[in-house]
């Protein structure tokens, strides 16, 4: 069946924007949105604008030996507002995350935020970074049009933070993500990758410290994306065992909200009260865990990923990926873009498959690229 969006038609093209080699199977139009052959329906756009970082996380990259993309090659400030336009008025984008590599290095960020800001008023743009250099951007952020925040922090020790980041930068972190939250770019997000006997037992200082200051933590299991290829399955830690970190503290109750497609299962906090001591602590706040690795969500995954080079990936894990930036480059018309996305997205896995990997199921392949150069 084709669930038609009320999405708006580019007006005076009298078509309905369907390429001719449409996969069979895949609704026809433009209005169909970025549907995929198990009935998803992508709304959530992720896109990088730049594949270069200023840390090198031991979870992402490598110490040295990146190769970065040629400024040629990585989409230009007017390319992401095309890209951006197409998604959001002929394919049913309804929120967009700007991602890297590390964003806030690029130096264009402020023009191409206002630009997307003054395209799409009511569009949510939020921002991941790693927060180096958020404190004297936050305001100009903000002022820009950017929605909301999330900031990568995984310790709140010095060495530990510069043995997982491979650089000295914790007390600037902190300083980006307090700019941040003043600077009105809340709900603060903060993302933690727990690494097995480096940063597994800082969990519920990591906790304390988000719910003091009213940030929302979300821990992401360790994804098999590192650039290194060092990931093994022992040496991650689950989102069952960072439950039982956080529950010596922290009794953790499963938030009513509904989750929405949302790739983190939120809880609600309280304090944990010795036995007999009475009834429950008032809820301190939330906490996530996106458990991508042992608890995959993929039946109800919402994104749509394009990379700073403008290649369109389906999923983190694909092995596809369509060239999106060098089509408009040869002068696409919207429609042909809007039609060449919905391909891609129309053949997106079912499943990633990861939960397998490291249990003697050899059918999960790592991808090539690493996650900065996705775009996470
Ligand atoms: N540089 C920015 C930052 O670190 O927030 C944005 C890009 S980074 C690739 C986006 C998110 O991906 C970060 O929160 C980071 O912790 C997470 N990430 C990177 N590699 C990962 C991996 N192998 N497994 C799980 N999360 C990872
Ligand atoms: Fe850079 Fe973010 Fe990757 Fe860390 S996780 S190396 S900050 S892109």
């Amino acid at each position: 069946m084709i669930v038609q969006l009320g999405i708006p038609q580019p007006r005076g093209t009298g078509s309905t924007g369907t390429s001719a080699s449409a996969p069979p199977g895949r609704p026809a139009g433009a209005s169909a949105g970025l549907v995929d052959r198990y009935g998803r329906r992508a709304t959530d756009m992720r896109l990088s604008l730049t594949d270069k970082c200023n840390l090198r996380c031991t979870y992402c990259m490598p110490a040295e030996g990146m190769e970065w993309l040629s400024k040629q090659a990585v989409m230009s400030a007017e390319e992401i507002q095309r890209i951006v336009r197409v998604g959001v008025h002929f394919l049913g984008v309804r929120e967009l995350r700007l991602t890297g590599g590390e964003p806030l290095v690029r130096a264009d960020l402020l023009d191409i935020i206002s630009s997307l800001r003054q395209a799409h008023p009511e569009l949510p743009i939020s921002m991941t970074t790693n927060g180096i250099g958020l404190d004297k951007k936050a305001a100009g952020l903000k002022a820009a049009g950017l929605s909301r925040i999330n900031v990568s922090l995984d310790s709140l020790h010095e060495e530990t933070f510069a043995q997982l980041t491979r650089r000295p930068f914790l007390a600037k972190v902190l300083a980006g993500v307090d700019a941040a939250w003043a600077a009105g770019l809340g709900p603060v997000k903060i993302n933690a990758v727990l690494m097995r006997g480096i940063n597994d037992v800082e969990s519920p200082a990591l906790l304390a410290w988000a719910l003091d200051r009213g940030y929302e933590l979300r821990f992401i299991e360790q994804m098999p994306l590192d650039a290194e290829h060092g990931w093994t399955r022992e040496n991650m830690i689950t989102a069952a065992e960072i439950r039982e970190l956080l529950s010596v503290d922290y009794e953790l109750a499963q938030d009513p909200r509904n989750r929405d497609g949302a790739p983190a299962e939120r809880f609600q906090v309280r304090r944990r009260i010795p036995d007999n001591a009475g009834s429950a602590g008032p809820v301190l706040g939330t906490v996530g865990i996106i458990a991508s690795v042992t608890e995959p969500f993929c039946s109800d995954c919402r994104r749509t990923r394009i990379t700073a080079e403008g290649k369109i990936m389906s999923c983190l894990f694909s092995h596809e990926e369509v060239d999106l930036l060098g089509l408009l480059r040869q002068g696409a018309s919207d429609e042909q873009l809007a039609s060449r996305w919905q391909d891609a997205m129309w053949i997106k896995p079912k499943a990633h498959g990861m939960e397998h990997v490291g249990l003697d199921t050899p059918d999960f392949r790592q991808p090539d690229r690493s996650m900065s150069a996705i775009g996470g």
